[in-house]
């Protein structure tokens, strides 16, 4: 069943998703050479906690055992956070978090460079980034869930990345994953029609090489199967009669620009 929210509803789930814009804003600061995932982890935890209430969504969500999901370079979803990992120069890591307030979820994921990260690398992050945000700009009434996919194939063509298809985005509401999904490759005018007060997390996952992903032995690490490095950049989104709402932004757009020289949307 697809849920239409009400605008007091929608406002509840923006209080918990900008707490992750502003988790956002301060792990940019704290994504460094040296720096390990479960460090970064234990740094979200403790910023979601400190607004009351506020509790780490994917936290034993099928029994995952981070605070939040954090992946490293060819990983693209559901690294486990770890002690012992730490990131190097020129790596990249997704941060994928999702908050609980007042029985309502929010789910966002951002892509962080490790210092100066090469050219190709930078492009990555940008193409994806571009790809978010033109599949949230296709969240709009009238249109149906086909068109978010087919907005993130038009933002990626040429750009020779693979499109991560066997992933999807997800209704999001009273629990982290409603229907409908979301593919990241749709075609215009298929798949359920948008109405206004839909929750939708769009989440584009490229590569610099194949589509094609594999679970590692921890059976829950999802990397690209050709070993390429990959971007996801994720939020939850309200379509609304006055347009697509971004519910888990404040802070981090500008910040990422700030400290990549990424384009800022
Ligand atoms: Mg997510
Ligand atoms: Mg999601």
């Amino acid at each position: 069943m697809i849920h239409l929210r009400s605008d007091a509803e929608i406002a509840s789930i923006g209080r918990g998703g900008s707490i992750i814009g502003s988790l956002f804003a301060l792990l940019a600061e704290r994504v460094v050479p040296g720096v390990s995932t479960g460090e970064l982890d234990r740094i979200s935890e403790d910023f979601i906690r400190s607004h009351e209430g506020a509790i780490p969504a994917f936290q034993g969500l099928y029994g995952f055992p981070g605070a939040v999901c954090i992946s490293v370079n060819e990983e693209i979803v559901h690294g486990i956070p770890k002690p012992d990992r730490r990131l190097s120069e020129g790596d990249i890591v997704s941060v994928d978090v999702g908050v609980k307030l007042d029985g309502w979820c929010s789910d966002s994921a951002w892509t962080f460079p490790v210092g100066r990260v090469d050219a190709a690398v930078e492009a990555l992050l940008r193409h994806t980034e571009a790809a978010l945000d033109a599949a949230v700009a296709a969240a709009v009434v009238g249109h149906h869930v086909g068109d978010i996919g087919a907005a993130v194939v038009q933002s990626v063509k040429g750009t020779g990345l693979g499109i991560v298809r066997d992933l999807v985005g997800h209704g999001v509401g009273r629990d982290v994953h409603e229907e409908p999904q979301v593919p990241n490759v749709g075609r215009p005018g298929y798949g359920p029609p948008l109405r206004a007060g839909m929750v939708l997390a769009i989440e584009p996952m490229l590569s610099l090489g194949t589509d094609r992903i594999r679970t590692l032995d921890d059976r829950w690490t999802v990397v690209t199967a050709d070993g390429s490095r990959s971007a996801h950049f994720e939020h939850t989104v309200a379509v609304t009669e006055t347009g697509p709402r971004i519910l888990t932004g404040a802070g981090i757009q500008a910040q990422a620009g700030a400290n990549t020289g990424l384009s800022t949307p």
